[in-house]
């Protein structure tokens, strides 16, 4: 194993911040694979599993079972881990900016499209050249340059979240769909969201991205990197018993991609058949109040389930909150105090609900 250290500029003099990757095995006898936590740094249960499997895989990896390539990044944010105030963690957007540290990954396609037709690059070594030329003026565009480079070179991208209380789910393309099914089955995610854009470029839908449009500018196939995000249950879900199983999960899904070597299992089947991202339905708060939740996230709901009611604690009114539609319930807001129009739960359905923009801000 070899631990890289990644140095980021400060925004001024006398501060810097840097993070590590881990790199097991080498190129030539199977695929390789990114994984990263942390990107959102509030966002720990995957830290602690990629954690974890830096330990499995230092084990395996002198056992020689190492058979393709896997870059590690259990920690990958540290702008977001070092933003405290008054006592609070921020995690998820960047202080100086104000930007989603996961969104706003670039679009390379057509630089590298250029680097291609006349440099004669083959399309990895195209987009990470159009990445590496560039600017870099901040240190939040260093960290999305070193994590971009680094997943530009795999062949699978897991970026590992998690949700404020959810279930295990992941979030894909339709490109790959059957690989998410795979990857579903292995980690039992509740559900699987494919859509062909999600907007916003976040880090895997960016990577997706980038070789889809660099596909159409060169009107060729390209072997277009299964990438996704992993949203490892909620916030609170960070536990050893936890990390073990999905850590093992991990590794049986390394081992059946030809990552490690070893006899593979097959592919359980995944809990429920993917649905799209365009639809799932999200329950609103139609006023202020102290949500209640009445129904554990898990399972399949009908609509006009009662999920939680709203309590005015000034009127003492309770307003019900209903599933919209059929479906499964993956997913609620952990805060308990909720303002009028915000998103409080969510439900995977078979039909789009919704157009354009699909991740929340
Ligand atoms: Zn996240």
């Amino acid at each position: 194993m070899i631990c890289q250290q990644h140095d980021l500029p400060g925004l001024v003099p006398g501060t810097r911040h840097t993070f590590n990757s881990y790199h097991f095995g080498q190129d030539g006898g199977g695929p390789h694979v990114y994984l990263q936590a942390g990107l959102h740094a509030d966002e720990l249960p995957g830290v602690l599993l990629l954690h974890r499997l830096r330990r499995e895989l230092t084990v395996l990896e002198q056992a020689g079972r190492v058979a393709g390539r896997i870059t590690l990044v259990p920690m990958c944010n540290p702008l977001g881990m070092a933003q405290h105030w008054q006592g609070q963690h921020h995690g998820r957007f960047e202080s100086d900016s104000g930007e989603n540290f996961n969104r706003h990954y670039p679009d390379l396609s057509e630089r590298a499209a250029q680097l291609c037709r006349e440099g004669q690059l083959p399309p990895r070594a195209a987009l990470r050249q159009a990445l590496a030329e560039l600017p870099q003026r901040t240190a939040l565009d260093g960290l999305r340059h070193a994590l971009t480079d680094m997943a530009l070179q795999a062949d699978m991208v897991l970026d590992v979240h998690c949700d404020s209380e959810a279930v295990l789910h992941l979030y894909g393309n339709h490109r790959h769909a059957a690989e998410a099914a795979v990857l579903a089955g292995f980690m039992q995610a509740g559900a699987t969201l494919l859509c062909d854009e999600a907007g916003g470029m976040s880090f895997d839908d960016a990577v997706v991205q980038n070789w889809l449009r660099l596909e159409r500018q060169l009107a060729q196939p390209l072997p277009v990197p299964f990438a996704v995000t992993l949203e490892l249950r909620g916030v609170a879900d960070v536990d050893d018993s936890l990390a073990a199983r999905d850590s093992d999960s991990l590794l049986a899904w390394l081992m059946a991609q030809g990552v490690l070597t070893g006899e593979p299992l097959p592919a359980p089947l995944p809990p429920n058949p993917p649905t799209p991202l365009e639809g799932v339905a999200c329950i609103v708060a139609p006023h202020g109040g102290v949500v209640v939740y009445q129904v554990p996230v898990g399972r399949q709901v009908q609509a006009g389930t009662r999920l939680a009611y709203l309590l005015d604690p000034l009127s003492g009114e309770r307003t019900p909150l209903v599933a919209s539609h059929d479906g499964y319930y993956y997913a609620r807001v952990a805060g308990r105090l909720v303002c009028a129009g915000a998103e409080v739960a969510y439900i995977a359905t078979p039909h789009a609900l919704r157009q354009g923009q699909l991740l929340s801000a």
